[in-house]
């Protein structure tokens, strides 16, 4: 059973995407049957043979670990910064003409996290128009997104994370580092609300809280707590960015 609050949450993100997919019709993009938003199904996604693919993956597993020896870490969810300085999942684009979504993620896997973690078509959970750059609507903006969910055991992901800073091709280049996404809140307010704070790439930050909350991973209140901590982090952030532009000689 899925809860109100989280309905309520779901009905904002297929909203924003039913938006997305009125501004694609608009300018007569083709659009394939049966879709009611711009989420659509792995099959539909796949008729679309003009679209470019990417494919991205949410690793996670569960923890007994606690930070300070009190905060229980409950669950390790890994996303990486990538190249652009942007927070992101681990996967990118894929040829549905030479592989499957599923064999094109497990070698970007292989490239960026020195591990061909195998995805298989029961860890999708999505596929979703990108929203386009800039606003505007080009033919480059046609990309569809997939994205997929998969657990792991601990173990798994500690293995993942030493070979992403050794043996992964990608690492110090397309991928900066793995990083793991605080799911409590410290007393002085720190954790996920200042994570959910920082800058993703395209709809990353919907698909970590979508799926933190469709795992329960995070409860939809503790998450409305940390998005509100997000926001006033946001407002400071604006005043200290206003604050370090004088450093750079810029008059006020
Ligand atoms: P990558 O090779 O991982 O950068 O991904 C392939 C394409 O997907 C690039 O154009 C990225 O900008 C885009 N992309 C990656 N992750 C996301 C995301 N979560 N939401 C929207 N676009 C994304
Ligand atoms: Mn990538």
């Amino acid at each position: 059973m899925t809860s109100p609050k989280y309905r309520g949450f779901s009905r904002l993100v297929s909203c924003l995407q039913s938006r997305l997919l009125t501004l694609h019709r608009k300018k007569g993009e083709q659009i394939t049957k049966g879709m009611a938003s711009s989420q659509m199904s792995r099959d539909e996604a796949l008729e679309c043979t003009c679209c470019r693919h990417a494919c991205h993956v949410l690793l996670y597993s569960e923890t007994a670990s606690q930070l300070f020896g009190r905060i229980p870490i409950r669950y390790i969810v890994l996303m990486q910064m990538r190249f652009d300085g942007l927070l992101g999942f681990p996967g990118g684009f894929v040829n549905p003409l030479e592989e499957t979504l599923e064999e094109g993620l497990t070698r970007e896997l292989l490239e960026e996290l020195g591990v061909a973690v195998p995805v298989s078509k029961e860890d999708h959970v999505e596929s979703c128009f990108s929203p386009p750059r800039s606003g505007t609507y080009s033919s480059s903006s046609r990309l569809i997104l997939h994205f997929y969910v998969k657990k792991m055991e601990e173990e798994q992901i500690r293995e993942i994370e030493k070979a992403a800073a050794s043996t992964a091709a990608d690492h110090g280049l397309e991928v900066l580092g793995m990083v793991r996404v605080p799911l409590y809140t410290t007393k002085s307010g720190g954790g996920l609300s200042c994570f959910l704070s920082h800058s993703f790439i395209g709809v990353a930050r919907s698909q970590l809280m979508n799926s933190l909350l469709r795992l329960h991973l995070v409860s939809p209140g503790d998450l409305q707590e940390a998005l509100r901590g997000s926001q006033r982090t946001h407002a400071e952030s604006a005043q200290n960015l206003q604050a370090a532009l004088k450093l750079t000689g810029e008059q006020p």
